[in-house]
């Protein structure tokens, strides 16, 4: 009986010391395989390299993101290049009349493109010139609605950026042109950095696009053939009418002088300044520079100024002290106009002895 159970026992133990060896055998060979992610701990440690590995792929995609789009953010503003010169976008000869009368509405309605206070800058290319263009103004508004209305669509098409600047005389005194020129000049530059200056009257149209209102190595003569004088020059002097100066060239003259009340004189002025300091006048060719005038009566307080002729034959001793350096006046009030910038301003009087509107 005692040898019986002691075979049992026996028996029992070989059992249990088989079930423990096939358990390491099982546990052992668990253990390889959780190398390669069987069991769980290993399933844990690989869906944690799964993971970092995804994150690490998606950061190392973010930086190649990031890089391509650092790499790729001075693209982006090569990809805006410089405007072509010419312009594409030119259509050469236009009609230009004046008999049906245009409204500012119409103006807007056909340039939605303005910003306000009558800018502008095309927004496939970045322009070649930041142009000013400077009207010196009073009382005239019927011809300031054909100039608005012929004008903003050309200066879009010579991809200009540009700026429209109405410089309107207050008061009734004697019309001084040239000092509302350089008033222009002057509040332009404290709005933008403006490196070309148009200066027009407010009554002449071109009549072909590819007269760029913009500026030349040399000082450009815009309106070179105009039907007032028969589509020709008037005089080879002749520097009236629309000429555009770079600030550089501008600055060379010290403006346009201060001192001419009334009608006539300071663009021969300007011309003699311009000579003196050894620049010559550009002009288009007769056909491009072709434009035409909004026929008028002499306006109240602009009659011929007889001081013009004396002037003219002592600008180079003037030129020095007379200009940009010399001007003085009051803004009265600026307007954000959405076609144009008005800006009203006091010039003060003539003096006494050449006030010669009210000698009249
Ligand atoms: C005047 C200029 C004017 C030109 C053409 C000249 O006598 O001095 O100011 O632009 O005539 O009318």
């Amino acid at each position: 009986m005692l040898k019986k159970l002691f075979c049992c026992l026996l028996l029992l133990g070989l059992f249990s010391i088989s079930v423990y060896c096939w358990y390491q055998l099982l546990s052992s060979l668990n253990d390889t395989q959780s190398e390669d992610g069987l069991i769980k701990s290993g399933v844990y440690y690989r869906v944690f390299r799964l993971e970092s590995d995804f994150w690490k792929e998606q950061i190392m995609k973010e930086n190649e993101t990031t890089e391509t789009k650092t790499h790729k953010s001075p693209l982006v503003t090569e990809e805006l290049k410089k405007c072509p010169d010419p312009s594409p976008l030119l259509v050469g000869p236009l009609r230009v009349e004046f008999s049906t009368p245009v409204s500012l509405d119409t103006v807007r309605k056909e340039n939605p493109g303005l910003q306000e206070g009558g800018r502008y800058k095309p927004h496939d290319c970045v322009a070649l010139q930041k142009v000013a263009l400077i009207i010196p103004f009073r009382n005239r508004d019927n011809h300031l609605k054909f100039w608005l209305y012929y004008l903003h669509p050309i200066l879009q098409r010579q991809q200009l950026d540009y700026g429209i600047y109405v410089i309107n005389q207050d008061g009734e005194n004697t019309f001084n042109r040239a000092k509302l020129m350089n008033i222009g000049y002057a509040e332009a530059l404290k709005e933008y950095d403006y490196d070309c200056f148009v200066f027009s009257d407010v009554d002449i149209i071109p009549m072909d696009d590819r007269n760029t209102y913009k500026c030349f190595s040399q000082p450009r003569h815009l309106s070179v053939s105009m039907d007032k004088f028969g589509f020709n020059l008037p005089y080879n002097q002749y520097f009236g009418g629309v000429s555009s100066l770079s600030k550089e060239q501008f600055l060379k003259v010290n403006g346009f002088p201060n001192n001419y009340w009334g009608w006539g004189g300071e663009d021969d002025d300007i011309f003699n300044r311009l000579n003196n300091r050894g620049m010559s006048i550009s002009r288009p060719d007769g056909v491009v520079g072709q434009c035409r005038m909004i026929r008028h009566e002499r306006d109240q307080n602009n009659n011929a100024n007889p001081q013009r002729f004396k002037r003219i034959a002592h600008t180079l001793m003037t030129m020095d002290t007379d200009g940009l350096n010399s001007l003085e006046y009051k803004v009265v009030t600026v307007e954000k106009h959405d076609l144009f910038t008005k800006i009203t301003v006091d010039v003060g009087t003539p003096p006494k002895e050449e006030d010669m509107d009210k000698d009249e």
